[in-house]
């Protein structure tokens, strides 16, 4: 009988991506409940020293496949032996994250375990033992609960929604022989961001600026204020259509979801589109000289004035208090 949660750990470059502590805590939260065991899955290369770390965030058991052919990510070879592993462990519930890797992969494994798949996921809880995953629907205009008659139950987690929380265990590291079919892909360059931003799905604050900005030049005020609250700079479709900021700083919905633990809006109408990739923001400010914006439906705090001139008070404001 299918029993147990899984997680499938993410690591970039050696280290563990910060979703993988997410899912742990989650799994752990989930399993105390049920009075069972949390593994996880961790692929790559040189890796097995990570292990351990996820031991820490509660996992009792990870499934190490260090193999060449899966460093860096390449979904087909991913998918196959992530497949396999669950189908060899028979978890009752499989969690990933809806992380950009998490997407591709949970998909495809999803496919080929012929299990339901719910995406995106912004709670679980469990029901009689069994998984319910709360995902919002209609560009968040609702949520919806979503049940398995499948097992097993699997899910994807939005990154910097579920809080990970040390949770001292002696995960015990299982190496799984893993073996990695010639792939018909591979990965014939990386193209990495050499900015040194935390990525968007990761930052606790984001400061956003979309075509009120007027161009790609007034971001520098915006850099200027994500850099004094150790934030990255976040922009709309308009700005990135514009040309004004490059695609991987596009929030929304054709964009990436965001929830950091706070959100400035600049110069943001708050399309449904937009609000579909930040509205799980712990807190939400909106700075638009329109008092009639829609962002300010979803803004915890208002400021209804020039950005020009706000944005520049406001860093000057922050630099004293961190000083
Ligand atoms: C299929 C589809 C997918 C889409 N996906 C996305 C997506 O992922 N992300 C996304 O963002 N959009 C997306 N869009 C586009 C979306 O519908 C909006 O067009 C877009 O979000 C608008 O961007 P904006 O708020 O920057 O611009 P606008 O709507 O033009 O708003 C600019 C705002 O700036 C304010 N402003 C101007 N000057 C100042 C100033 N000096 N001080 C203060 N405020 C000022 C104005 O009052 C206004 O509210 C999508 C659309 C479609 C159809």
């Amino acid at each position: 009988m299918a029993k147990g949660v899984m997680i499938v750990a993410e690591q970039r470059d050696g280290a563990l991506r910060k979703i993988s502590f997410e899912l742990a805590s989650t799994a752990r939260k989930l399993a105390d409940q049920s009075g069972d065991e949390v593994s996880a899955i961790l692929l790559g290369a040189g890796i097995e020293g990570l292990a351990a770390e996820l031991g820490k965030y509660g996992v009792d058991k990870v499934f190490v496949g260090d193999n060449a052919a899966l460093e860096p990510y390449v979904t087909e070879a991913h998918a196959a032996v992530t497949a396999q592993i669950v189908k060899d462990n028979d978890p009752a519930i499989v969690l990933f994250g809806a992380s950009v890797q998490g997407k591709d992969l949970s998909g495809r494994v999803a496919a080929k375990l012929a299990g339901g798949l719910a995406t995106d996921c912004t709670d679980v809880k469990l029901d009689g033992g069994n998984l319910v995953a709360i995902r919002p629907m209609y560009a968040g205009k609702c949520f919806g609960e979503v049940v398995f008659n499948s097992a097993p139950a699997m899910a994807s987690l939005r990154p910097n929604v579920f809080p990970a929380a040390e949770n001292a265990k002696a995960g015990a590291v299982t190496k799984v022989d893993v073996a990695v079919d010639a792939p018909k892909s591979k990965v014939l360059e990386v193209q990495k961001d050499t900015s040194g931003k935390v990525d968007l799905t990761e930052a606790n604050v984001i400061v956003s600026g979309g075509r009120g900005m007027k161009g790609p030049e007034g971001y520098a005020i915006l850099e200027e204020l994500a850099d004094v609250l150790k934030g990255t700079v976040g922009a709309s479709r308009a700005a990135v259509d514009a040309g004004w900021r490059p695609q991987k700083d596009q929030v929304g919905q054709t964009g990436k979801v965001v929830s950091p633990n706070l959100y400035i809006a600049c110069g943001i109408s708050g399309a449904i589109q937009h609000l579909a990739g930040m509205s799980s923001s712990k807190c939400i400010v909106a700075i638009n000289k329109d008092a009639e914006a829609p962002i300010f439906t979803k803004a915890d705090y208002g400021v209804v004035d020039d950005l020009f001139k706000v944005v520049p008070e406001l860093t000057a404001v922050c630099k004293k208090l961190v000083a």
